[in-house]
């Protein structure tokens, strides 16, 4: 498990194939995460990794796919051990859609260079002052982004029908890439873990900012099982009986997420019953705590936490 002095890139393993590809060894060291860094730092750096989106990807795919490649080899440290293509895949999709925002520079890179010459071509032409001569890069790309986003339609520049905009052809891709993780499911427990974590607010908690005091973190262990079971990699190396209430439980962990054993539950609906009601706190809401009167005729069933001035679905 990595800890806080590990340099998550691990940038010199691929500089002899970043200066290979002719780009100026300081021009990557906006990607070098050193030091005193958390794995959460690893989320928001492949975006980063563009690599020189005005340089066609046909120039720049072997750094690309070097990039990746560190960046996977830096997952499998982090989750302590190799994953599956498929959660590999799982892992470079957006979290909005059950990833960890880990997206591929190969794949990306085509959108990547189109967008770039698009929004420098009025730059251009006010520099060289006359139209400058078709770049021989374009249709090339085209071709290679139709190929990411599942977009065989997609022949020149004039077919694509989404804004030229890094954020709309990414789009596309992830969407793209997301049907394809979902073709791809080993196991119907793959496919069930997909959708369920790109529901809406799923990946919320990959999103949130560390913080001890406001009790928003995970200690590094407890990351590493999280991950495990957001990408569909086994926790264990097989099933074995529960220690808690004996029944079998899975490697990968979804036993372990419902079991009842030893007041397991109670004491987890608990928990999510306090953090609701000292958030609600927090807010200055005035939440009142074991109120009657939850099923009509029954006093005896109270709210765990109750906000008074909430009306259908706002205060
Ligand atoms: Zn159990």
């Amino acid at each position: 498990m990595p800890h806080r002095s590990t340099r998550l890139l691990r940038v010199g393993f691929w500089r002899p194939a970043i200066e290979a590809e002719g780009i100026p060894w300081s021009a990557t060291q906006r990607w070098r995460l050193s030091g005193g860094v958390h794995p959460f730092a690893l989320l928001p750096c492949p975006p980063q990794g563009l690599l020189h989106p005005s340089r066609p990807p046909s120039h720049i795919q072997r750094t690309a796919a070097e990039f990746d490649r560190a960046i996977r080899c830096t997952l499998e440290t982090i989750v302590g051990g190799p994953v599956s293509h498929w959660s590999w895949l799982k892992a470079s999709l957006p979290c909005s859609r059950g990833g960890l925002n880990l997206r591929s520079v190969l794949r990306h890179s085509p959108a990547a260079f189109l967008v770039s010459t698009s929004v420098t071509k009025s730059l251009v032409l006010q520099i060289l002052a006359s139209p400058p001569d078709p770049s021989p890069h374009i249709t090339p790309t085209v071709s290679r982004l139709a190929t990411e986003a599942a977009r065989p339609d997609w022949k020149c520049l004039d077919d694509i029908d989404v804004p030229l905009w890094q954020k709309c052809l990414s789009h596309v891709v992830d969407e793209a890439c997301f049907q394809q993780l979902l073709d791809s499911a080993p196991t119907c427990r793959s496919r069930a873990l997909a959708l369920s974590s790109s529901l809406p607010h799923a990946g919320d908690w990959l999103n949130i900012i560390p913080s001890t005091t406001l009790g928003l973190h995970l200690h590094d262990r407890e990351f590493q099982c999280c991950l495990r079971y957001w990408l569909g990699v086994p926790l264990h190396s097989s099933s074995y009986p529960c220690p808690e209430c004996h029944l079998t439980a899975d490697a990968y962990g979804d036993h372990q997420v419902g079991c009842g054993g030893d007041r397991d539950r109670i004491s987890r609906h608990n928990a999510v019953c306090d953090a609701i009601h000292a958030a609600a706190q927090s807010a200055a809401l005035a939440p009142s705590k074991e109120t009657p009167g939850l099923l009509p005729g029954s006093p005896g069933r109270h709210f765990q936490s109750m906000l008074e001035p909430w009306t259908s679905d706002r205060l």
